[in-house]
């Protein structure tokens, strides 16, 4: 197939959707690749390794995107500055990329007119067998890692245990709510940098794997039905909210760095740190929430701003990836030729669509809606 990869028009977004090391990866099953010129720059990947890979070079997205059958892109399809991205995807064709389906439901509608074969990043299932497509851990492990290095760049204090002639510097307490992957990942960057880390997560499974890291468990009776056989966390009752905002409050006192990542799937993330609780931190504190776009883990947050009340500066952070563009991109592009790879077999006439992987990713087929989860949501709200 022809696959060509854009340059993302997403205002901050500086990740590309292949990098040289993945084109090479895909070209091997005897795909060709294009790349719109300039694509790579946010990443600092030039034209020039790009072509060195194999890859070739097209100028324009009109022409770029008349060059692929297949689109990769990281981010949803936009249309802004005159550049419609679901528009220019060839008729027919085939788009893979994070999609957000929920919120773009125009673009899937014109995916539907235009026959468009579409696979989400963000719905390839959680199963072990396709962790190494799963986008959505690669880029949360980015985030957990950049969230850590943000606060120990903003906070007015230093991560380790310092003992010196000008005396001993004690380390820093760092407390991280919700520790699924970026919070188990800000658990281990936080360790690293020698910092004493506590974190609290409502799944029983959690418990081990923070202690693992060496990080302390916030102890607390947790609900029996905390979470979805699958795993995953349930929205939790406001009396069992209650009594964890105590038991976060009891330690904010102490806490130079809060990192918060609590999240259940297709929910508002939980309210864990009012306004009032923000005073009990140490002034020069800092909250970085990595559930800002979800609506926030503390009441004070606002998406992508940095709010300073109370002596504390909140983080609404957004999009962390993109300030990790080089092995952000090396990772998604990786995940992304895992999938493909996967579903376009070599030597096959393409996906087995009774399989798990493109039941679940598959948004759009044959100018039909074919997950089943959307497909009903998108009825309900009207074609
Ligand atoms: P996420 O980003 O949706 O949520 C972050 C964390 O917030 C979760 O760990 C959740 O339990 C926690 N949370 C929810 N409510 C909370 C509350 N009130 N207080 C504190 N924490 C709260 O999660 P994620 O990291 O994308 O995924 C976590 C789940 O996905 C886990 O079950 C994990 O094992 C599973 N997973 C499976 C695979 C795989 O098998 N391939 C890959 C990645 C993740």
């Amino acid at each position: 197939m022809k696959i060509a990869v854009p340059k993302e028009i997403a205002a901050g977004e500086t990740r590309v959707a292949l990098t040289p090391a993945t084109v090479k990866q895909i070209l091997r099953d005897g795909h060709e690749v294009f790349i719109e010129a300039g694509a790579g720059e946010g990443a600092s990947i030039s034209d020039e390794k790009f072509t060195a890979a194999g890859a070739r070079i097209v100028k324009g997205a009109e022409r770029l995107y008349e060059s692929g059958e297949a689109v990769f892109k990281v981010r949803t399809p936009l249309q802004q500055g005159g550049v419609d991205e679901a528009g220019l995807i060839k008729k027919d064709g085939v788009y893979v990329g994070f999609l957000s389906p929920f919120s773009t439901k125009e673009t899937v509608k014109r995916f539907l007119e235009r026959n468009i074969t579409s696979y989400s990043m963000e719905y390839v299932p959680r199963i072990t067998r396709a962790q190494s497509m799963d986008a959505l851990s690669s880029m949360a492990t980015v985030a957990g890692y950049k969230a850590v290095l943000i606060a120990a760049d903003r906070m007015q204090k230093m991560f380790p245990l310092m003992m010196t002639a000008a005396g001993t510097i004690s380390p820093a307490t760092v407390l991280i709510l919700g520790a699924g992957v970026a919070g188990l990942q800000a658990i281990a960057t936080a360790k690293r940098l020698g910092a004493k880390v506590e974190a609290f997560d409502p799944r029983p499974a959690v418990r081990e794997q923070v202690k693992s890291l060496g990080a302390t468990f916030i102890e607390m009776e947790l609900p029996e039905d905390a979470e979805t056989a699958g795993g995953y966390a349930k929205e939790l009752s406001p009396e069992f909210i209650k009594k964890e905002m105590e038991a976060i409050g009891s330690r904010l006192p102490k806490a130079d760095v809060v990192i918060s990542t609590a999240q259940v799937f297709g929910k508002k993330a939980p309210l864990l740190i009012t306004g009032e609780m923000v005073k009990l931190m140490p002034a020069g504190s800092v909250i970085i929430d990595l559930a800002a776009e979800q609506g926030g883990n503390c009441e004070l947050t606002v998406a992508g701003k940095v709010v300073e009340q109370h002596g504390v500066s909140i983080i609404g952070a957004v999009n962390l990836p993109a300030m990790v563009p080089t092995d952000a991109s090396q990772m998604y592009g990786k995940n992304i030729v895992n999938l493909f790879q996967y579903l376009y077999k070599k030597d096959t006439d393409g996906p087995d669509i009774t399989d798990d992987i493109p039941k679940g990713c598959c948004i759009t087929r044959g100018g039909e809606i074919v997950n089943e989860s959307f497909k009903a949501a998108f009825t309900a709200g009207g074609k």
